[in-house]
């Protein structure tokens, strides 16, 4: 039987395909129906057909959100080729690393940067380059526009390769994970049902299209379902809180929910239709999660996955799954194995703090001509290291204290940032801290922490580390604490730890 994801994907498109499968809510406003996506997938799909690309080649794409970018990552899917998206803050320097990494057949860039683009991509191998405009203008469109509009998907073993996602680059060199049909739709289906996904669900989709969240976790998520799409191709939280009227599922980043907290429309009665709000991709603060609460009456369901692994855990949904409890991420999904080992590889007890391992089927299958780097990921059971540091409680919550590669070990003692930064955020006039570990002549490592602060506050360092003495152990204390405008974030709202520490390397030199 075939196992591509398209045709699951399709088998859940309603009957009526004359239905609005995407409305969007920003540009020009124009309306998808389910034929469309049929029909223009299918065209998509007999050209990638057309080029004659040997099995496996890879469809790099790097353009604006657009719905026409969705329908082509679904057209890869169904004409059997590998899709590969691209963050589109890159620039040259990354373009040239992944365009010479990932050696993709076709690439498909904005009209704007086709010059330069093309030519890093010919010079590699690239066969065919391709631009997709915001304006549904450019040469792909142009090009399907001559193709058939039906097309038979072509059948994939669950293992196949679907897509290569290269993770965020937050601790070292971007890596591109190797995702199958099989580990996209599996845990595509868990998240359906422990997401209690239904008939009537409309989804607003305000993420970016090249990453985890908003390409699979969310799209999956409603086109599984048969589900309308209020499609934003920017995230604007004026728009996007107006529009909470008439949808019920959203998906966000921490930083698109403290955007909506600023604005005054964010009310019970604004969210009164909404039925879940889901957070991931970054650590949602404990203070975030009761604002939310506050202002919308709803308890946002934080999960965590990655790139690698896709979701790993969430919150519960449905009340017989148990409570959401804001600061975790809930349990393992089901099906997904999650282990917590300490640094000589036995098992932790229960609160005790370690390295999150995990297995199940929507694990991914490697990375990309990296071999040796993913034998030292996997453990000799067969469990992936996920790099991310972390507890079970009593009931199997999980709660995300760090990354092993932010661990910072001062003076002998290990130090997780996320605990240093949980005290810090709790002073008076402290909007948000990054703690970071600095070398240091005496302690290896110092541990420093650079705080921004609320809007009209001043910050008196001298007087926030006398504070902390006395509430934890002195090791913890950060030695010099920084106040900044603003923490630097990528895309995905996660802090760039690595740019931080680069910044302060020589504080203590
Ligand atoms: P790289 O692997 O290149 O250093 P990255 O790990 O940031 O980058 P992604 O795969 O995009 O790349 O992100 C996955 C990581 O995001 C997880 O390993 C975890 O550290 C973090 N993450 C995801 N969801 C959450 C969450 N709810 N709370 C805390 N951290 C989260
Ligand atoms: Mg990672």
């Amino acid at each position: 039987t075939d196992a591509n994801l398209f045709t699951a994907l399709r088998a859940a498109f309603p009957a009526a395909l004359d239905e609005i499968a995407i409305e969007c809510a920003d540009g020009d406003r124009l309306n998808y129906s389910w034929r469309d996506l049929e029909r223009g997938t299918a065209m998509l799909a007999n050209l990638l057909a057309s080029l004659e690309l040997p099995p496996g080649s890879r469809i790099a794409v790097q353009t604006e959100k657009s719905v026409e970018a969705l329908l082509l990552y679904l057209a890869v899917l169904r004409a059997g080729f590998v899709y590969l998206p691209l963050n589109n803050a890159y620039q040259s320097a990354e373009l040239e690393y992944f365009i010479k990494d990932a050696q993709p057949a076709v690439f498909v860039c904005a009209g704007q940067h086709f010059g330069w683009v093309s030519k890093l991509a010919f010079q590699a191998g690239t066969q065919f380059v391709f631009t997709l405009n915001e304006d549904r203008t450019g040469s792909l469109l142009d090009r399907a526009a001559h193709h058939d509009d039906r097309h038979e998907v072509v059948p994939k073993a669950a293992s196949d390769l679907a897509a290569i996602l290269y993770t965020s680059g937050t601790t070292g060199r971007s890596k591109g994970a190797m995702l199958s049909h099989g580990n996209l739709l599996s845990n595509a289906r868990t998240l359906k049902d422990y997401w209690d996904w239904q008939a009537g669900d409309v989804l607003i989709h305000a993420l970016p299209i090249f990453h985890v969240h908003g390409l699979f976790v969310a799209s999956h998520g409603a086109l599984l379902n048969g589900s309308k799409m209020i499609w934003f191709s920017k995230f604007d939280p004026r728009a996007v809180i107006r529009r909470f009227a008439d949808a019920t599922v959203f998906m966000g980043v921490p930083t698109l929910y403290t955007r909506m907290l600023g604005e005054a429309a964010l009310t019970p009665a604004a969210c009164a239709r909404m039925r879940l709000f889901i957070s991931g991709s970054a650590p949602l603060l404990i203070e975030t999660w009761r604002d939310w609460q506050q202002r919308s009456g709803h308890l946002i369901l934080e999960r965590y996955g990655m790139s690698e692994t896709l979701m790993l855990t969430s919150n519960p949904c449905k009340p017989q799954d148990g409570a959401r409890k804001g600061g975790t991420v809930g349990p393992a999904l089901p099906g997904v194995g999650l282990r917590i080992h300490d640094d000589e590889g036995r098992p932790c007890s229960v609160d005790q703090v370690g390295h999150i391992q995990v297995r199940g089927p929507n694990v991914f299958a490697g990375y990309w001509q990296m071999p040796e780097k993913t034998k030292e990921e996997f453990s000799a059971d067969g469990w992936f290291k996920t790099g991310d540091v972390g507890r079970i409680d009593a009931h199997g919550y999980v709660s995300i204290v760090g990354r092993s590669k932010d661990l910072i070990i001062s003076g002998g003692f290990n130090v997780y940032p996320a605990e240093v930064e949980g005290f810090l955020n709790e002073l008076p006039g402290v909007s948000e801290s990054a703690v970071i570990g600095v070398p240091h002549p005496d302690f290896g490592e110092a541990v420093v922490a650079v705080l921004t602060p609320k809007p009209g506050a001043t910050l008196q360092p001298a007087e926030m580390i006398a504070s902390m003495k006395g509430r934890i152990a002195g090791f913890k204390v950060p030695k010099v604490m920084l106040v900044a405008a603003e923490l630097p974030r990528n895309a995905m709202g996660k802090v760039q730890k690595k740019l931080l520490r680069e910044q302060y390397a020589e504080l203590f030199k």
